[in-house]
């Protein structure tokens, strides 16, 4: 294979119902990064049907190129229709490096089409650089993440990665960036249709998204049980702030999984992040620690999570909680 011939950053850019996700803007600020550093272009591909003003969106957030492919077929998620649509455009354009948001879509779509194009995939990356050989370095956490390994796709390409939301930066928007749309006509191959979505149906219980927080107040072990979380509720209401746990209290069925915060539940990066009770473990540690200020309570003055905390506070987190939910409420 010679790796001369693939270029370009490209980004699996998701939408759904219209609206882009923000992972696939993410994706397009780190992309931007690392076209820089190789002095090539950033390639969006989007997917969908009817689409209207997506295409713009992904310029002004550092697209070069978006790669539109506007198709009934492609109206709701299939497996099949994305991936021979996403292979298509791999084969045809030879892309040095394509990223993929590691959602359920991504998820499913990334092995599909890294076994398709005969590469590698490197899933839930959390750092993405380039390398003196211009090489893609893909880090991610090994071993239950107590630590980290840096994966380089050296004899194969297109070099792949899926990243999970919350885990890049968004950049900056720019509504005057100029760049360019395609309209890309896909040849399907419908006799592998093999699934029809016959009918939608969306779960009315609400769920919340974590990541979108600006404040999450976080429980572990040391809150106890469903009534400690009844008090960091109620904090939470006095300030606007949303509930989240430790994997602990998710295990224990207290909080929902979709509330878990760390490397196998949702990375988070709100303003202000309290760890209640909260050891710190560094799996606990890989989906918060970005968050701009971090406030722990902890009874253990050697708790780990006071290396990454900006404010510590050592003591009974049953006693603060409602003295300090007190105090914000006057
Ligand atoms: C592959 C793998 C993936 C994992 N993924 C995740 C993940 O996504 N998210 C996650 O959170 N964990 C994850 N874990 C588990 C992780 O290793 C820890 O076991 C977990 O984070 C511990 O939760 P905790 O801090 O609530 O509990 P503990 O570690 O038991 O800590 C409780 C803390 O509360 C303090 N405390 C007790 N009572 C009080 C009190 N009254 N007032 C104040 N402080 C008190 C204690 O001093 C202690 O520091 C994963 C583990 C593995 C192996």
């Amino acid at each position: 294979m010679d790796k001369a011939q693939y270029k370009n950053v490209y980004v699996f850019v998701e939408q759904r119902e219209g609206v882009i996700q923000n992972v696939g803007l993410e994706l397009l600020g780190k992309a931007r990064e690392l076209a820089d550093a190789l002095n090539e272009k950033v390639y969006a591909m989007l997917l969908g049907h009817d689409l209207t003003t997506q295409a713009q969106e992904c310029i002004a957030y550092g697209a070069d190129t978006v790669l539109r492919v506007d198709a009934p077929e492609l109206a709701t998620y299939v497996t099949e229709p994305y991936a021979q649509a996403i292979y298509q455009i791999i084969r045809d354009n030879k892309p040095s490096i394509v990223l993929i948001g590691a959602t359920t879509i991504g998820r499913d779509l990334g092995p599909r089409l890294s076994a398709r194009v005969e590469t590698g995939l490197t899933a839930d990356c959390t750092g993405l650089e380039i390398s003196e050989d211009r090489d893609l370095l893909m880090t991610r956490p090994a071993f239950g993440g107590n630590l980290m390994a840096t994966i380089i796709c050296k004899e194969h390409r297109p070099q792949m990665s899926t990243v999970r939301p919350g885990v890049m930066r968004m950049g900056q928007r720019d509504d005057n960036r100029k760049g360019t749309i395609e309209d890309v006509k896909i040849n399907f191959d419908k006799s592998k249709f093999r699934v029809r979505v016959l009918e939608t149906v969306k779960q009315t219980k609400n769920l919340v998204d974590i990541t979108e927080a600006h404040v999450l107040i976080s429980g572990g072990r040391g809150v106890g049980n469903a009534e400690g979380f009844d008090m960091l509720r109620a904090m939470a209401n006095t300030i606007g702030a949303e509930v989240s746990a430790s994997r602990a209290m998710v295990d224990a069925g207290v909080l929902g999984h979709e509330r878990q915060v760390g490397q196998t539940g949702k990375t988070v990066r709100p303003d202000l992040y309290f760890a209640m009770g909260i050891s710190g473990a560094i799996q606990h540690l890989a989906g918060m620690e970005e968050s701009e200020y971090i406030i722990a309570i902890n009874k253990d003055k050697f708790a780990p999570i006071f290396n990454v905390a900006d404010l510590g506070i050592v003591g009974d987190v049953r006693k603060i909680v409602p003295l300090l939910t007190e105090k914000l409420k006057r």
